[in-house]
């Protein structure tokens, strides 16, 4: 693929818009390098979408489910067709390996797929016996404008993740990407944009002044946000006054707990938990951020842990197919995860650093960071508490399986969790931990099944992604009763009677 600056333009009622301010995208393996421009969208930018996708919604909620399914289709077929150039150019702009943003374009084909063999299904209107005699239909309908606003560290599967449940069942949509990984994104936008009637998916970039409009205008009907925990929070109150459906989808501070009874001469078991907390150096919601391991294991399971990072962990350019780390994704990142790192060592923690770094003088000058294990740190430590996102985790002991429960439970977030261990044991540990998923034996992707809901309790979000529920999550019932009136108790004309 050529270094050439790729330039973005906003997508409104089926046309590129040409936005008075481009804001470059640097390459954060190469800072010095431009991958392209993405534009700055204003307000009144926001409004002329919103107005599309509303304007667009009249006649697409009529459209024809077979029409639908068959337009998705073809822009599916259409992105796996050029899913390597996608991939390279989201691989250029985020900083992660290739064969990661590929495997990120997977799940995101998966997904659509499911959504158009699905969504007949779920959309259907079932006729139903009413208990007074006659019946009530339960019709699906589409809700509305849907914005969508995603982040950046998964932009192309977390925005098809909204697209093709709320498109499929007749909705239209305003698509805002973060800032810090445009441009892919984009490119799949446009893609499934020259697929539907102008107006049904538009695309719009910039900061907050463009989320708030997406997220207060009283033409938008539902907010599907993936994002920050605190983002969130002034998205709820941009959307009060409107009283805007929404699926929010937000951070997570994921346990792993590592039972007495996990083989840690596992080698397998061990490279995924590797895997589970370093894929995409750690930026994933859903990353295990923090490792509990019973005392009794606790020694053993660290030097074999550091043995397994040890043989996985390659810290380099995306484009050297030797390397399963690539950079963080913006310097700011890196200073936050370096920050927590420092904090632990300056209270007496121990820092170790993991794997090999393949080039110094491309580490030296690009946004990368060697992951690192924190030993020693206190249960309530900030490398603890809070979301690292980036590559470093801390590993801790517990007492018994009570206080494991006890500590991964205290967090104000519950996405998912992973319990390590004999499969009968670690169902039982899983059941009573506070998460929308916990998966045994494996954590992160690796243990994601698009088929499944997704999402998160307390902190970490409303509704699920994903499975049935989540194209439920774009759909309204309307429920029509027809009772047989003759057998109803007689109701006087005008209401209430004396
Ligand atoms: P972020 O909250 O900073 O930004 C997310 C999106 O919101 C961006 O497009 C941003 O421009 C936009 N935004 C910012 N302020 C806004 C406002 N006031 N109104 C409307 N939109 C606004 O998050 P990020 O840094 O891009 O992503 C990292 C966070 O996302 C992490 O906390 C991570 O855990 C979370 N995340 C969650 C999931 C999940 O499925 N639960 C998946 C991926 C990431």
């Amino acid at each position: 693929m050529s270094d050439k600056p790729v330039v973005i333009d906003a997508i409104i009622n089926g046309e590129k818009y040409k936005a008075e301010k481009q804001e470059p995208r640097e390459n954060p393996a190469h800072p010095d390098k431009v991958v392209g421009y993405a534009p700055v969208n204003t307000k009144e930018d926001t409004i002329k979408a919103i107005d599309a996708a509303n304007d667009a919604f009249a006649s697409w909620r009529k459209s024809a489910l077979d029409e639908r399914i068959e337009r998705m289709r073809k822009a599916i077929q259409t992105i796996k067709d050029k899913t390597p150039e996608i991939a390279q150019l989201l691989s250029r702009e985020h900083g992660k390996p290739v064969y990661d943003s590929e495997g990120e374009i997977g799940v995101s084909l998966a997904w659509m797929e499911f959504a158009c063999d699905n969504v007949k299904d779920v959309l259907s209107s079932e006729i139903n016996e009413h208990d007074g005699g006659g019946k009530t239909i339960i019709a699906r309908d589409a809700i509305g404008v849907v914005s969508a606003i995603s982040p950046w560290n998964y932009p192309i599967s977390l925005s098809t993740i909204k697209i093709a449940p709320a498109l499929l069942a007749g909705n239209t949509m305003v698509l805002k990407p973060s800032p810090l990984a445009p441009l892919a994104v984009s490119k799949v936008a446009e893609i499934i944009a020259d697929e539907f009637p102008p107006g049904v998916l538009n695309l719009v970039h910039g900061e907050a002044d463009v989320g708030v409009e997406l997220t207060s205008n009283e033409k938008v009907a539902k907010i599907a946000f993936t994002g920050g925990t605190e983002t969130a929070k002034d998205i709820m109150k941009s959307a009060a006054d409107t009283i805007k459906n929404m699926t929010l989808e937000l951070g997570g501070n994921d346990a792993a707990v590592v039972l007495d009874d996990f083989d840690v001469d596992d080698e397998e078991a061990m490279h995924r938990l590797v895997i589970s907390n370093f894929l995409t150096a750690g930026q994933i919601c859903m990353i295990a951020k923090r490792i509990y391991v019973d005392r009794k294991i606790y020694d053993k399971f660290v030097e074999k842990y550091i043995e397994a990072a040890n043989k996985w962990i390659r810290v380099g350019d995306p484009f050297d197919e030797n390397v399963t780390i690539g950079a963080v994704n913006n310097k700011k990142q890196t200073e936050v995860v370096q920050d927590l790192v420092d904090d632990a060592e300056r209270k007496g923690a121990e820092v170790i650093k993991l794997g090999k770094v393949l080039d110094q003088d491309l580490y030296d000058k690009g946004y990368f960071m060697q992951p690192t294990v924190v030993l020693g740190a206190d249960y309530k430590d900030p490398i603890v508490v809070e979301e690292q996102f980036g590559p470093t985790v801390p590993i801790l002991p517990f007492d018994d399986d009570e206080h494991a429960l006890e500590l991964a439970n205290d967090s104000i977030y519950g996405l998912t969790s992973s319990v390590w261990g004999k499969e009968e044991h670690a169902v039982k540990i899983a059941r009573r931990i506070q998460a929308g998923t916990t998966m045994i034996n494996t954590a992160a992707v690796q243990g994601l099944d698009v088929r499944f809901p997704f999402g998160g309790v307390k902190q970490s979000g409303i509704g699920r992604e994903y499975g049935k529920e989540g194209l439920l999550a774009y759909i309204e019932t309307h429920v029509i009763n027809l009772p047989d009136t003759l057998s109803l108790p007689y109701i006087p004309e005008g209401g209430e009677s004396d």
